[in-house]
């Protein structure tokens, strides 16, 4: 009798720890992701700061799982899910929308930027998500240094050498402090013209805090170290504006040349997907086994589900999608075995961190807050101890360590296609012949 089939849409921190919970399973598993890696999103930040290179925090999903003998990793994009006949629908590089069915189905599919109604930010403004976000992002920082050095109307050396970000939460924060520590170290010598300590950095929110998730006392903290480190910290104003040349904020126009979205994420299409009722921010509401309603086969994890515990909905972080994701393998596993199913999902709470700069982090764990140099160090280990691999752990690990004692960084290349020109009307293209 053939085994019964289980997709897995979506390599992240959800998909992945569903892969691994059914790796004894008697099923054939098939793990289908639009991208070939799985990312370590909280890290991201370091990417876009110079600290690390992409493939850091980035490792293949065929390479995680290659000793896992009864799953397939697929590269395409899933475009659809028909619930009535147990499909779900693939596009890749050679084919369109390939129905491929499933006995049971885990949506893993992650979240994107939101730009809270204003899609016209992000051209101007894009998103920390992929790695290529991460590189463009910090392509733009060196380039602006770069373009200051060769202005010779120091006038413009203010507008190129403004870095905002929109959005206080751990990644506005976490970046903004790594790139004042990026100008007042890492480039202080580098440049003849122009003073890298001088850019200004600057972090807006319309909430009246930062860190929102973390008590008073630390978000204050928090606030106080960016300070210390030369960040402008601006709250309590949503953007009215973001154009090429700066942001409009509660009435006051700040030229910049590199501004960068923080704020908000909004879910995959999951709940589209399945034409499933979702909250208010589109996340699939799923019951107390993450499976979809009517759909007992249908499981959604991770930042596109909606799970509500204690009448709050559960937060979008990698421990609820890590615990999801196993919990949904476990749920399957055992219903394929015909063991007993488990009870239903519950997420233990380990706790929230945000780095801001060298040596201070602050933690808050249910009753414990701590900040300072020890939540620091926990902070880095606990980052160590889930990047996939261990050799991307050592590296990282030696790499964070020259950092802290060196101040040099480990990618500061700016990488551009430089493609063939195209010609200007009337010019004529040089034969081969002609340019041999
Ligand atoms: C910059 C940043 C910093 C963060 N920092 C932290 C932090 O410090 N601590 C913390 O706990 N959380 C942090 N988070 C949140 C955390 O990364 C997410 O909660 C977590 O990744 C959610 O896991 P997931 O499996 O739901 O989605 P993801 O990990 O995003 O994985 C989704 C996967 O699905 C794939 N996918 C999406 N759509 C499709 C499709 N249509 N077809 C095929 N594949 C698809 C994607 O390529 C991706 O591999 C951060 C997020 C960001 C963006």
């Amino acid at each position: 009798m053939a085994q019964p089939r289980i997709i897995i849409v979506g390599g992240g921190f959800g998909g992945l720890a569903a892969a691994k919970a059914v790796r004894k399973t008697p099923a054939e598993v098939i793990l289908i992701d639009r991208s070939n890696h799985h990312l370590f999103q909280p890290l991201l930040y370091q990417v876009a700061t110079s600290v690390l290179t992409p493939a850091q925090i980035a490792t293949p999903i065929r390479g995680i799982l290659r000793k896992q003998k009864n799953i397939t990793v697929i590269l395409g994009e899933v475009t659809g899910v028909d619930k009535e006949r147990k499909c779900v629908f693939v596009s890749n590089a050679d084919h369109e929308r390939v129905a491929v069915p499933y006995d049971y189905l885990i949506l893993a599919s992650g979240a994107t930027h939101s730009y809270f109604g204003h899609n016209e930010f992000e051209e101007f403004a894009p998103g920390l998500k992929s790695v290529a976000d991460a590189v463009s992002a910090r392509n733009k920082i060196l380039q602006a240094f770069e373009q200051a050095e060769a202005e010779e109307d120091p006038g413009r050396h203010r507008d190129l050498l403004t870095f905002i970000l929109v959005g206080a939460g751990p990644t506005g924060v976490e970046m903004a402090s790594a790139l004042a520590i990026l100008v007042r170290t890492t480039l202080k010598s580098d440049f003849r013209r122009i003073d890298p300590a001088s850019a200004r950095i600057l972090l807006v929110d319309m909430a009246p805090r930062v860190l929102p998730p973390f008590s008073e006392d630390l978000s204050e903290a928090a606030k106080r170290r960016l300070e210390k480190l030369g960040v402008e910290v601006r709250l309590g104003h949503s953007v009215d504006r973001i154009d090429a040349d700066g942001i409009t904020v509660a009435g006051e126009r700040i030229p910049s040349k590199t501004v960068i979205w923080t704020a908000g994420v909004a879910p995959s299409p999951a709940g589209k997907w399945l034409k499933v009722e979702t909250d208010r921010a589109g996340r699939v509401r799923v019951q107390e086994d993450v499976s979809v309603p009517g759909h007992p086969e249908i499981f959604v994890v991770g930042d596109t589900a909606s799970f509500e515990e204690n009448g709050k909905p559960l937060p979008g972080v990698a421990q609820v999608a890590m615990q999801q994701g196993r919990y949904a393998g476990r749920v399957i596993h055992n219903r394929i075995t015909g063991a007993p199913p488990p009870g239903p999902f519950s997420y233990f709470d380990k706790g929230n961190m945000a780095v801001v700069g060298k040596g201070f982090a602050v933690l808050q764990s249910h009753k414990i807050r701590v900040k300072g140099f020890g939540a620091w160090l926990a902070w880095a280990g606990i980052h160590l101890q889930f990047l996939a691999t261990s050799s991307l752990r050592l590296t990282v690990f030696l790499q964070w360590v020259w950092t802290y004692f060196t101040g040099q960084r480990g990618s500061r290349l700016i990488v551009n296609h430089h493609g063939p020109q195209p010609a200007k009307a009337g010019e004529e293209i040089p034969s081969k012949s002609a340019v041999a």
